[in-house]
């Protein structure tokens, strides 16, 4: 028996889940065969903590601004972050998908939870959860709706479903009234939502008028 000085993982009612109980006892089993030190696990979790969507909002201000590295991006992802000295930790490969005046992509993991978490750290709750999941799919426009995004009738959407191995990520459209604006002030513009693709963002020129 070994004790923890930490608290441990539970649910709101104070009792551990099903997949938390999975998850020590695979830990403290691999631990104690000396298969993977507590240290490594750590790093891994320090590794994962740092990435957070501001980190995808450099690679899409970068590429408004630089018309060839926009080019490496849509032609290969992962090397194109790679050159921002964004590490990618795991196998994934990224597609970015580039929104224009005639497509609005979105982006979703119907099976389970796939993302581009070297790029945006953690997806949010609503992602992962079955009505997202499924109405992605079915019905995008409606939901972006519920997110209070209303895509013309007119403009395609483009609905990309994500893998252990493939990830996407939206390249929102560089609002307007930006020009002029340095890569810093474009980066700060760019939302977790519109690199998911259930927004978009909101035109400099509107602000202001
Ligand atoms: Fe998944």
């Amino acid at each position: 028996m070994h004790t923890h000085d930490h608290t441990p993982i539970t649910e709101p009612d104070g009792v551990p889940g099903y997949y938390e109980v999975m998850e020590m006892s695979i830990r403290e089993l691999l631990a104690d065969k000396g298969l993977i030190k507590p240290s490594e696990i750590r790093r891994q979790i320090e590794v994962l903590d740092s990435r957070t969507p501001q980190l995808g909002a450099k690679v899409v201000a970068r590429s408004w601004v630089d018309p060839a590295f926009r080019a490496r991006l849509l032609a290969n992802g992962r090397t194109a972050c790679e050159e921002l000295g964004i590490t990618f930790y795991d196998d994934t490969q990224l597609i970015v998908l580039e929104n224009t005046p005639m497509v609005h992509n979105l982006i979703v993991c119907t099976l389970c939870s796939c993302y581009p978490r070297p790029v945006l750290g953690l997806p949010p709750d609503w992602y992962k959860q079955k009505p997202y999941r499924a109405r992605a799919v079915k019905d995008p426009r409606g939901v972006l709706a519920e997110f209070g995004t209303m895509i013309p009738d007119d403009i395609e959407i483009r609905v990309s479903d994500s893998t252990a191995v493939v990830r996407y990520l939206v390249l929102p459209m560089r609002p307007s009234g930006t020009e002029g604006w340095s890569e810093e002030e474009l980066a700060a513009l760019v939302t977790r939502d519109a690199m998911i693709g259930v927004a978009t963002l909101e035109d400099q020129n509107r602000r202001v008028q």
